[in-house]
């Protein structure tokens, strides 16, 4: 079994496209970290394809602003516009469907998905000290995680705990090799809305009987997505920060 991780698509179609076409071939199975929409401005592509190819799908802390089973006063003004954009752009049917997601952990053969940490869906693992209080909980030696939209993620190994860099910028991809005595959290960093100075979409693959992680970093049409942005009246910095991956 081969799988593609995809996390934080954040309704960006053109860099869904970019990846699907880039990953075609190398997987047998998807599964999806959560924050499907919020953002961009295609929430009914990304959703339908989500709701398609995806074997399992745990939500995220904008699945549910969207589909209102989140309180939005928690958001900040430019999340919560572009989550009530997204609620009335969104389709019936999709709608249905984000909202009976479920949530996170979830195992997959020995592993788990989570969106933010083993703990809490809505946890941001960003720094070793939040991850070295969620290696507590968990359930297996492999967690893959989202909601940073950082690529990379944390290995605890002799009771010693390592940062996963994001790879730089002129390569396109980061193979892991996973050691049988350490535990790993793997982000595979944000398909749509990247936050790690790298503006590239990212993913990552799963092959568990090489014991092997391939993260994977590739350009996109982000002028076009900014354009879709600005054409759906969604504020204008969701489309500046594309440029920049921040
Ligand atoms: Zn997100």
């Amino acid at each position: 079994m081969r799988y593609l991780l995809v996390s934080d698509i954040h309704s960006n179609r053109e860099a869904l496209e970019a990846v699907t076409e880039d990953a075609a071939g190398k997987y047998d199975r998807v599964l999806c970290l959560g924050d499907v929409v919020g953002y961009g401005a295609d929430p009914n592509a990304v959703t339908a394809w989500a709701r398609h190819h995806a074997d399992i799908t745990i939500r995220g802390n904008h699945d549910r602003a969207c589909v209102g089973l989140e309180d939005l006063e928690w958001f900040n003004p430019v999340a919560k516009e572009a989550a009530l954009w997204t609620m009335q752009a969104l389709t019936g049917e999709n709608t249905a469907w984000l909202r009976e997601l479920p949530k996170g952990p979830r195992a997959v053969d020995d592993f788990h998905i989570v969106h933010g940490s083993p703990l809490d869906e809505d946890e941001y693992m960003v720094t070793t000290d939040d991850a070295v209080q969620s290696f507590a909980y968990v359930e297996s030696p492999l967690i893959f995680f989202g909601h940073t939209h950082v690529q990379g993620g944390f290995m605890w190994r002799n009771a010693d705990i390592e940062r996963i860099d994001p790879m730089p910028l002129q390569a396109s991809e980061m193979r892991l090799q996973l050691a049988p005595d350490a535990i790993y959290f793997i982000n595979p960093g944000s398909v749509g809305q990247p936050r790690d100075a790298d503006p590239r979409a990212a993913y990552a693959l799963y092959f568990p009987e090489e014991s092997c992680v391939i993260y994977r970093r590739l350009k996109y049409d982000v002028a076009g997505a900014q354009a879709s942005i600005r054409r759906a009246g969604l504020p204008g910095v969701l489309a500046d920060r594309l440029t920049w991956g921040r």
